[in-house]
């Protein structure tokens, strides 16, 4: 099945997302690092299933984020489901059906977190927040290998197109029926992974708006060396991909990269880049960022939003306290 085209008819299905950025000033904010917030509050997560251990395990605890990011003053609500799929689950034992629960409770969870801080927010009269959206969560192919591919592209001559649309297909059909508001395909390394997600869009006939964030580990290009406007070109031809970006890439890198998709595409930009600290794939630890300090996280978002992102949030080891600070910048300057 071919990409769609034609801004107008893109137009159609943006309407959700379109309300949620002008109503947030024309820039609004995306939650911050899941696991990074659940191990601080104690939730043990060293596993291949990540977060998702925690849909299991704690679900309250998942919650319980959920609404530190929106009380942080988040516009947009990620699920726990990066990690989550079900050979990941049937890996760990469960059935089908179980697995299936599971993606569909990391949506209802974060659903009903922002359904319960909304009547709250409402009943309390003036406040400064808007209803937030509920995206549901994506993680690249390599998220779910957990071998750090994600971060290098590299899937090998054995991964196909279809390979990567049957990986995805069933997850996403499941995560669609589960309501949420928007689907967040994250840290997307290579051009074939971003052309399957968009054209698993269409075959699904997905009809509410979604993101394709990439990774870089570069500063340049997609982990996999492909050039950005390589991947945007083809994005560019889904009608069904609303906004494009970056995720869990250090932050001194986005600015420039906000310039570079910019050239490549019309649809809005989303960064939300890490904490500038390094994943080692292979030892799976954070090492230390060498030329990036915390507390500038929200200077550095002000000056993405002034260089045309429409959508920004922070991604592993940022947490509530980073979107607080951005969302009282934003708030100050408006
Ligand atoms: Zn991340």
């Amino acid at each position: 099945m071919g990409l769609g085209t034609g801004e107008e008819e893109a137009k159609a299905v943006t309407t959700s997302l379109d309300d949620l950025i002008e109503k947030a000033g024309g820039c609004a904010i995306v939650d911050g690092g899941f696991a990074t917030q659940l191990e601080r509050h104690g939730a043990s997560i060293n596993d291949a299933l990540w977060s998702a251990l925690c849909l299991i395990k704690s679900p309250e605890l998942v919650q319980r984020v959920h609404l530190e990011y929106l009380e942080a003053g988040a516009d947009i609500l990620v699920t726990s489901s990066y990690q989550a799929t079900i050979p990941g689950f049937l890996s760990k034992g469960l059935s089908i059906e179980q697995g299936e629960a599971l993606l569909q409770k990391s949506v209802k969870l974060a659903v009903e977190a922002r359904d319960k801080f909304w009547d709250i927010a409402q009943k309390n009269g003036k406040h400064g927040y808007n209803r937030a959206l509920v995206a549901a969560s994506i993680g690249s192919y390599g998220a779910y290998l957990a071998d750090g591919s994600e971060y290098s592209g590299s899937y090998g001559p054995d991964v196909s197109m279809d390979k990567l649309k049957d990986f995805h297909r069933r997850r996403l059909q499941v995560l669609v029926e589960a309501g949420p508001d928007l689907l967040a395909f994250e840290t997307i390394p290579n051009k074939i992974e971003a052309q399957a997600c968009a054209e698993l869009l269409d075959e699904e006939n997905v009809q509410i708006p979604c993101w394709i964030c990439f990774s870089s580990v570069d500063g340049e290009h997609a982990p996999s060396g492909e050039s950005f406007k390589e991947c945007l070109d083809i994005i560019n031809t889904s009608k069904r991909v609303n906004a494009v970006g970056i995720n869990c890439t250090p932050p001194h890198f986005v600015e420039n990269l906000i310039c570079k998709f910019r050239e490549s595409t019309e649809k809005a930009i989303i960064v939300y880049p890490n904490s500038g600290e390094v994943w080692d794939g292979r030892t799976k630890r954070w090492l230390p960022s060498k030329c990036f300090d915390d507390e500038n996280f929200e200077i550095f978002a002000t000056r993405w939003r002034d260089a045309g992102a429409k959508l920004i949030g922070g991604c592993c080891r940022t947490t509530p306290s980073t979107i607080r600070a951005i969302s009282r910048a934003f708030k100050e300057a408006s």
